[in-house]
């Protein structure tokens, strides 16, 4: 099997554009690392600084998501992997210094 036929099977793009940190021109190749885009529009159009050439962009949001007990409702323990006076919460896992708590009657 020689080059061409293994490459019939997969384009190999000139410019690498899908998933990376900086907008990657599809034209030219220019990256655009000020990113003047409007994050809550998902598809949108993008003009390349260099080219000045447009092409589209999908931007990729990371979502992800902190939860924890409300005040005064965690279930505090002993955090054994930490020093004496560092406890946690057995359920959300938030963790705090006694020594900062001025409400601790220990
Ligand atoms: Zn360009
Ligand atoms: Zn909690």
């Amino acid at each position: 099997m020689n080059k061409e036929d293994k490459n019939k099977y997969r384009v190999e793009p000139k410019f690498n554009c899908e998933y990376q940190e900086d907008i990657v021109c599809p034209h030219c190749g220019d990256k655009d690392t000020d990113h003047e885009v409007d994050y809550d529009e998902e598809c949108q159009e993008f003009s390349c600084g260099a080219c000045e050439k447009k092409f589209d962009i999908v931007v990729h949001k990371e979502v992800s998501f902190s939860s924890m007990c409300l005040e005064g409702e965690h279930d505090y323990v002993k955090d054994d992997f930490h020093i004496d006076d560092m406890i946690s919460c057995s359920r959300c896992g938030e963790s705090h210094f006694t020594r900062f708590n001025k409400d601790n009657k220990e």
